[in-house]
């Protein structure tokens, strides 16, 4: 039937969307400390077609999992986030940095290379049992997506991960595959 597209043509498709993504994508060395090479996805944000493919790529690995509401990290997880759920009709609820939140907040404290950070959401942000994948821009140690678990974890049912890029070099996947099986990333970074 005209207008079907079959696995090969959603292969190729899919191929398609990743080498545009990786020819805008902009890599910035030494930012934001020495030896850290910054994946800049704000190029991503200026063409909106693009954009449009990235949301709906984006949301088609998210309903997969049985979303019933995104949990979006700040502050990168706000750039494409609040955009898939709205394509996907479902609510979202941001993960934020400690004292960002006005109401009552239900928070985690996780290592980072040095020190440690706090991040917290609304401790009604989502309805309890409600389905719930987080999503970030990058994956990159896992720490960040380890608390944002243990954070969604407390208040309702974990469906899986969303990330736009995955440095898999670095291994996050195996830290968040200890929470759910559902870890994807559009792209992935060698
Ligand atoms: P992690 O907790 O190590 O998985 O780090 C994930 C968080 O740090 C995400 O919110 C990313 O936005 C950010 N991040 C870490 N490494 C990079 C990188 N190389 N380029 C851009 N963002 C990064």
């Amino acid at each position: 039937m005209a207008g079907n597209v079959n696995p090969a043509q959603k292969v190729l498709k899919t191929m398609d969307l990743i080498s545009k993504i990786e020819r805008k994508l902009r890599q910035v060395e030494d930012f934001p400390k020495k030896g850290i090479v910054f994946q800049d996805i704000t190029p991503l944000l200026s063409d909106p077609t693009l954009y449009e493919q990235i949301v709906g790529a984006m949301a088609k690995q998210v309903e997969a999992m049985g979303a019933e509401a995104l949990a979006c990290i700040e502050s990168r997880g706000f750039f494409f986030g609040p955009a898939i759920a709205q394509k996907l009709g479902i609510p979202w609820a941001p993960i934020r940095k400690k004292g960002k939140l006005p109401y009552k907040t239900v928070s985690e404290e996780y290592a980072l290379e040095y020190g440690t950070d706090i991040i917290e959401m609304h401790e009604d942000a989502f309805q309890a049992g409600a389905k719930v994948v987080i999503h970030d821009d990058v994956l990159a140690t896992g720490g960040t997506g380890v608390a944002a678990a243990k954070l969604v974890g407390s208040v309702t049912e974990l469906a899986g991960f969303s990330f736009l890029m995955d440095l898999t070099f670095l291994e996050g996947r195996k830290k968040l595959v200890e929470f759910t099986p559902n870890v994807e990333a559009l792209l992935k970074i060698k």
